[in-house]
């Protein structure tokens, strides 16, 4: 933790010392990105997920909209060693202890078995078919919500028992980039833990409503979150959330690190499940401030607070988007610690 702070402050000092030069956060990682962009920009640190960077001079704009403006104190890096174990909750523990990692392995192959999950394909059609009728045989509210004819995410709700309008909502993005017969960690590993939780959820009695999101278009462009974030907020719906998690890419990890993300506003929301983190899985917390490239960050600019949680960036998965990200790549256990994770965090949120 200490040595990304000081590189930061290092950074930020060399900054003040010289004209005052812009610094920009990079918001993909994506290969092909990354070679466009490396002419036009200098390295001032990259620590996992938080990527700070100078411009040499005029960029075009395609490049620019890979970059946000960053001032130094809206972005942040660090390991939570700090975080605080909660008294935890018998009845957590409870739900937590029926989280099956066979279970998710199942479905991380069901969703890998299609030949492609590219959005508006007819196999991501039949993925999407699939998702919804699980969760509908669990005895959701379910329903497709379709940014484009043809691609659409499922939205199940588990309705709560009291008279509380709140929401809150755990979502991960059911597309691939379209590689054949892969997309296991990307993202069917998120996929899958998403309907675990709502395996286990089934037989909570919750007071707030519980929602469910299988996006759809996420690689694309974030399109399926971007949608239904415009259509909650168009309807005013948008003020019932009062929680949402996002999961992508929750499969692949050596170190049992898990970054959990959001923008400065919700630091306080990412230090709260490190702390979740330490008393209910065995999971290490890295926090990362400065939201970017995944269903989160609609939500975020929306108002939710939102939160990404993600395998540790630094060690990702070596397939990523390519052909090699396959089930068996996939560590089922270090999912089944962010399912609880999740889990716990859904099941405290609504017992307030
Ligand atoms: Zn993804």
């Amino acid at each position: 933790m200490k040595r990304v702070l000081l590189t930061l402050s290092g950074a930020l000092l060399l900054l003040s010392a010289a004209p005052q030069k812009t610094m920009y956060q990079v918001m993909s990682s994506h290969p092909h990105d990354v070679k466009e962009m490396s002419p036009y920009i200098q390295t001032i640190s990259h620590q996992g997920r938080l990527w700070l960077v100078n411009l040499k001079g005029k960029t075009p704009a395609h490049v620019m909209k890979h970059l946000r403006a960053t001032n130094g104190q809206d972005v942040k890096h660090y390991l939570a060693q700090e975080a605080k174990a909660f008294a935890s909750s018998s009845q957590i523990t409870d739900f937590i202890n029926r989280i099956d990692i066979n279970s998710i392995k199942h479905d991380v192959e069901m969703l890998s078995n299609f030949k492609t999950r590219l959005a508006g394909t007819a196999d991501n059609q039949k993925a999407t078919a699939q998702v919804q009728e699980i969760l509908t045989r669990l005895g959701f509210s379910v329903q497709q919500i379709c940014y484009t004819s043809g691609a659409c995410s499922v939205i199940a709700d588990k309705a709560g028992d009291g008279p509380s309008n709140d929401v809150i909502m755990l979502m991960g993005h059911l597309d691939s980039v379209g590689k054949n017969f892969a997309g296991a960690d990307d993202n069917a590993s998120g996929t899958a833990v998403l309907l675990e939780v709502a395996r286990v959820l089934k037989d909570y009695n919750n007071k707030k409503t519980i929602r469910f999101f299988a996006t759809n278009g996420e690689e694309g462009g974030l399109y399926g979150a971007e949608h239904y974030a415009s259509v909650l907020t168009n309807s005013g719906d948008i003020k019932k959330m009062v929680l949402a998690i996002n999961m992508d890419m929750v499969g692949y990890n050596s170190n049992g690190i898990v970054e959990l993300e959001t923008d400065s506003q919700y630091e306080d929301l990412a230090k709260w499940f490190a702390s979740l983190a330490t008393t209910y899985t065995g999971l290490k917390s890295k926090i990362t401030i400065g939201a970017w490239g995944s269903d989160h960050v609609p939500f975020i600019h929306a108002g939710v607070p939102t939160l990404l949680t993600i395998e540790d960036w630094s060690t990702k998965t070596p397939c990523y988007h390519m052909e090699c990200d396959k089930p068996s790549t996939v560590n089922y256990k270090y999912a089944g610690e962010i399912a609880k994770l999740n889990l716990a965090a859904i099941m405290t949120k609504d017992a307030e």
